[in-house]
Order: structure tokens, then sequence, then C-alpha cells
């Protein structure tokens, strides 16, 4: 954050440098030449000045020639060569000088009738004099000094040499010192005289200076000013794009309600709004996430465990048809079987497409999963096979359950119940019948010489044989009633709500039944078998143990008395045969 900070300050501090370190020396230099220009129109002025001084003293010199030239003493001295006189005069006027001859450039004739007499010239030397008193009318930087032939005579360094052009200002060296200077032409009279006039060039130098100071403290100031802008902008860019990037981090650990401030309305306020509506859409998008994902933990949940509570095939089928339309959002779906419709939620005409998944796994086949909707995604089609995928094992497995189930109970030769089914029959009744207080009837029944058949016709027609005693026995029993195989060839027939007598009967009616029966023999003799059956029952007999040992000896009772009869135990000891 900072470099960035640094990075812009110095760069736009170079950007501002730049121009203005142009700017000050442009200006500067056009400052130090405005500065000589300035002195040189002062020297100018001064020339002028000191020129004119010059010129008005030179009039009125000629104005008292003149004066002088009308004195009539003077004239009278002319003319009689009076030298005395002209002396005297002379004395009082020390400028004037007098000539008995007609005088040269700048003298006044004296005249008597148009007969020169002599001449009057007043001098106006140059000296140190004249020079002073003409310097006292100039600025006190300029001093005036007056030259001749390239030496100072007046003023200034005299004596010393003064090496400038006339009329063009430039640098001279005067004594020690620089100064500017500007001299005029030659004097015609006296003649070689030139004025000059001289400023020293360090005041020159100090006034360029002071104003280069002044545009330096100025130009320092700005700098300053630029400076402190630019770090205040920078600070509130780089703060700007701190909170942004704090922001971003804070959503990036997860922190979906995350905002920034918005201030202003330019190009990092649009950007923070753009930033606050992309963390609302995501915060937005997790909660509906967060919610799709729990229903559909929900939907998994409950469907995993109605597959595992449940071995019932018809509730399996109406639990993946439910499943799978709530968590696929269809519109309806429906489990066909071979024999058509199973189970539908929802409306299964409705919607474009329909999607079929079949409920096969191995051998078995339940049928297929159909789901409609206005369209489905890949996700839904994926887990609606889930689904289908799932409740086919569960399908399988209730199958096999109920086989499970049914060998548990039924005897697999004969399709009969098998021993632990009657015994359970028999304990239950028993205990029904203690309770409700009726009859329970047991019969046992074993097959006459049975060991000869599978002797002589082998174990499989034996078996037959068994098949049909089974079939001849389920034809007489009643629905409430349970036969069953007790073990080899011998059966048992729990009747409930029947005493010895009604069981006796029923016995008679089984033994007459299978004694008609004829069996088939693979050499193709037709074979009749008979049975023995012995009856007890309770309340006779209270115990179950009881109960069986005296059907046991009743049935014994009846091989011993010739078999293929019914003896029904004695309500003592004693045997009794119908
Ligand atoms: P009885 O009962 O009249 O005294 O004479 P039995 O020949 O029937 O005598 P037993 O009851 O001792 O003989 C039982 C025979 O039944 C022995 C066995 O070979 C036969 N057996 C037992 N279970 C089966 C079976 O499941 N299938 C076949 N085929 N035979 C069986
Ligand atoms: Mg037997
Ligand atoms: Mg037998």
């Amino acid at each position: 954050m900072g470099s960035f900070k640094l990075k812009l300050v110095t760069w736009f501090a170079l950007l501002a440098l730049l121009p203005l370190t142009v700017a000050f020396y442009g200006y500067n230099s056009l400052t130090s030449r405005s500065e000589t220009r300035r002195a040189d129109a002062a020297l100018d002025a001064g020339l002028r000045g000191a020129v004119a001084g010059y010129g008005a003293r030179l009039n009125d010199a000629t104005a008292e020639a003149r004066r002088l030239a009308d004195d009539p003493a003077l004239q009278q001295a002319l003319r009689r060569h009076d030298k005395r006189a002209l002396a005297k005069i002379a004395a009082r006027d020390p400028g004037a000088r007098f000539s008995f001859v007609a005088g040269g450039p700048g003298a006044v004739s004296v005249l008597d009738h148009g007969h020169v007499l002599g001449s009057v010239a007043v001098r106006v030397p140059i000296d140190a004099r004249l020079v002073r008193a003409l310097d006292a009318g100039l600025s006190p930087s300029v001093h005036l000094v007056a030259a001749r032939f390239g030496r100072i005579v007046a003023g200034v360094g005299l004596g010393g040499p003064l090496a400038l052009e006339p009329g063009r200002a430039a640098r001279v060296k005067v004594g020690k010192s620089e100064y500017r200077g500007l001299q005029t032409a030659p004097l015609a009279r006296p003649k070689g005289f030139v004025f000059a006039v001289l400023e020293p060039q360090s005041s020159i130098d100090a006034a360029g200076r002071s104003s280069e100071g002044r545009l330096f403290v100025a130009l320092l100031a700005s700098l300053v000013v630029f400076g402190v802008v630019t770090y205040l902008l920078a600070r509130s860019i780089t703060g700007t794009l701190r909170r942004l990037a704090e922001a971003a981090n804070g959503i990036a650990r997860g922190r979906f309600g995350e905002r920034v401030e918005v201030r202003g309305r330019d190009e990092f306020a649009e950007l923070g709004t753009a930033f606050n509506r992309m963390a609302a859409q995501l915060e937005q998008r997790l909660i509906e996430l967060e919610t799709e994902r729990s229903r559909m933990r929900d939907a998994t949940a409950r469907f995993g465990e109605a597959l595992a509570a449940t071995h019932d095939p018809g509730q399996l089928v109406r639990i993946v048809v439910e499943s799978a339309v709530e968590s696929t959002g269809a519109r309806g779906g429906v489990v066909l079987g071979p024999d058509g419709e199973i189970a539908r939620a929802g409306d299964p005409d409705a919607g474009a497409e329909r999607i079929a998944f079949p409920l096969r796994v191995g051998s078995s086949d339940f049928g297929q999963l159909v789901i409609a909707a206005d369209s489905f995604d890949a996700e839904q089609v994926e887990i609606a096979a889930s689904l289908a995928n799932q409740v086919v094992v569960a399908l399988e497995n209730a199958r096999l359950h109920h086989i499970v189930e049914r060998q548990a109970l039924v005897d697999s030769l004969t399709g009969l119940a098998n021993r632990r089914s009657l015994e359970e029959t028999l304990r239950s009744e028993l205990a029904r019948a203690v309770r409700f207080g009726y009859d329970v009837c047991v019969v046992f029944s074993d097959l006459d010489y049975f060991k000869r058949v599978n002797d002589r016709y082998g174990h499989a027609a034996g078996d037959d044989v068994l098949k049909a005693f089974a079939a001849a026995l389920r034809e007489t029993v009643r629905e409430s009633d349970v036969a069953g195989r007790w073990g080899g060839e011998e059966f048992a027939l729990v009747l409930t709500g029947t005493d010895s007598a009604g069981g006796a009967r029923l016995a008679e009616r089984a033994r007459a039944a299978i004694e008609a029966r004829v069996v088939r023999m693979p050499d193709g003799e037709e074979l009749s078998v008979t049975a023995s059956f012995g009856v007890a029952s309770y309340p006779e007999c209270e115990e179950l143990g009881e109960l069986l040992a005296a059907a046991d000896s009743a049935l014994y009772e009846a091989k011993r008395e010739g078999r293929n009869r019914v003896v029904v135990a004695p309500e003592s000891s004693t045997s009794k045969i119908v």
C-alpha cells in the first residue's frame, strides 16, 4: 500500500518538478536579461540627462559671452587694446577669454559698426567640478565620468582607462570594479572628450538575484503545495484501495457480509458500488445454495432412513418417486411395474421432458421410474439416476429379505410351514387359548411304511409322495388352521378353536384323502399310501411339551394298532381308538 502511495507522490513530484525547473531557468534568464535592460535604460537616461546638462551650461556660457560682447567697457578696452582693462573684466568673470581677433568656434565676435574688434569666449571646462555637478542630477547608483582619448579625466576611476564603444552599453572594468557603462560619441569641442555613465554590475546582479530569490521561493512554495495536494490525493486513493482490499479479503475468508463505504461519485465510488453489488450477489447466492443444500440433505436423509426402515416394495417405490420429484423439482413422476403404474407423485403427465430410469439389478426387474418436467439439467438427471440406483438396491434387498423370511418359516419341499413355524404357532396359539379360554388341537401324522417307498422307487419318488401327502393335508384343513412338516415323513396340524373330537374328525378326513390319492411312480406304476394319526388337545394337556408328547403317543398307538388310522390321546394316560 505504502509503496503505491510513495510511487504516486514521486511520480507527481517528478511530473511537477520538470516543468517547474524549466520555468525557473527560463524565467530566471528572462529576469536577468530584463534587469540588464532596465539598467541599460537607466544608463541611457542618465547619459542623456548629463549631456543635456552639459549642453545647458554651454548655452549659458554663450549667452554670457554675448552679454560681455555687448559691454561698452569691453568694446572700449578691445578698441584701445587695453590689456589691463580686459584683465579687470576677466577677473570678474573667470571663465571668460578675450581675443583681439575674430574668435574660433564657440566664440562671440565683438563688433563696432560692422568692424570686428575681437571676440569673447566663455569656457565650460570638463573637470571634476562639472562632472560632480552633473552627477548630482543622476540616480544615486549611476556615476558620471568624463574621459578623453580612452582615459578617465573626471569621476570614479580617475586616470584609469575606459574601454567602451560610443552608444553601446557594455560591461566594463573601471579600477577594480565591474560596471555596466554607456558613453557618448567623442565631443567635437573640446576635442576628444566623452561622457560616460557607469552602474556597478554588482547592484544590477543584486536586483536580479533578489527577483531570482523571490521566484525560487514562489516555485518552492508551489512545489510544496503540489506535494501536499498529491500526498492527500494519494492517501485518499490508497485508503479507498485498502478498504476495497480489506473487504475483498474478508469475502475471501467467507465473511460475505463485508461491504465498503461509498463516498462521492467518482470512479472509485463506482468501483465501491460495483464491489458491494457483487458482495450482495455472492451473499444471496450463498444463502440460496445453503438452503438448497440443506433441502437436499434433508431429502437425502429422509430417503436413506426410509430405504433402511422398510422392506415393503410398495412403500419403497412411493418413496423413490416422491424423493425424485422433490429433489429434482420435477412436475411429477411415476413408477411403472410390469403390470402398469405402482406409485406416483405430482402430475407425471405435465411438462415437456420425460426421463425414464430402469429399476433393474441382476436378473430382477422392478419396472422403471419416470419423471416429467419442463426441462432437466445434467445435475437433476444425475440426482434422479442416483436415487433410482439406490432404491433398486433396496428393492432387491426387500425381495431377498422376503425370500429369507419365507425360507425361515416354510418347508422347501412341500411348501407347508416348517417345524420352527409350527412350534411358534403352537406356542402363541396356546398362550392365546390360555388367555381367552378356547381349545387348541394338535394332530401328528406319519406315513405308513414309507421306508419301503424310498427303498423301492427311490428318494425322488419318496419326495413326490411327501408332496402329495402335503397337498392332501392342505386341502383338508381350514383357512385358520396350520398344516406343517414336523420332519422327515412326519406332519403336524395345529387346529385353533378345535377340541379333540373335532381334531379327530379332521384327521379322519385327511386319512381318507391320502388313502384315496394315487401317486404315479417313475416306472408308471400307480401307488397309494396310507398314514397314521395321533390327536391331542388343550386344555386336556395344559403344557406344550405334554401336548406334543400326548399327540406323539397317540400316533405311536395308531401305528401299533395297525396303522392307517386315527388315535385320540386319552384324557388320562390311556389311549382310545376312534
Ligand atoms: P412306519 O412309520 O409305518 O413304522 O414305517 P416307516 O417305514 O415309515 O418307518 P420310519 O418312520 O422309521 O421310516 C422313515 C423313513 O422315511 C426313513 C427315510 O428313508 C424316510 N424319509 C424321511 N425323510 C424323507 C424325505 O425327506 N424324503 C424321502 N424320500 N424319504 C424320507
Ligand atoms: Mg416316521
Ligand atoms: Mg413312517
